[in-house]
């Protein structure tokens, strides 16, 4: 799956959300911040890749190429859809 990184934190761009073929990304939003950051479903992604160029702040990795420092992010994003 396509794993979305700590650039799309505070960025609000969605390009992404528009370019995606299955809809599977989604918009986390707390009480207090609003918009937080936009989070792709692994389980629904089809690895087309479509969203990785439309990311303005360059935030979307395929999973095996997360940088090191947002190897955390793989797991947020399951996460937020309650995957195990
Ligand atoms: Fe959607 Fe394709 Fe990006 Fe997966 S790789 S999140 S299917 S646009």
């Amino acid at each position: 799956a396509h794993v979305i990184c700590e650039p799309c934190v505070g960025a609000k761009h969605r390009d992404c959300i528009a370019v995606c073929p299955v809809d599977c990304i989604h918009p986390k939003l707390e009480e207090d911040q609003g918009e937080v950051m936009l989070f792709i479903n692994p389980d629904e992604c089809i690895d087309c890749g479509a969203c990785v160029p439309a990311c303005p702040v360059a935030a979307i990795f395929i999973e095996q190429d997360v940088p090191p420092q947002w190897q955390g992010y793989i797991e947020k994003n399951r996460d937020y859809f309650a995957l195990d």
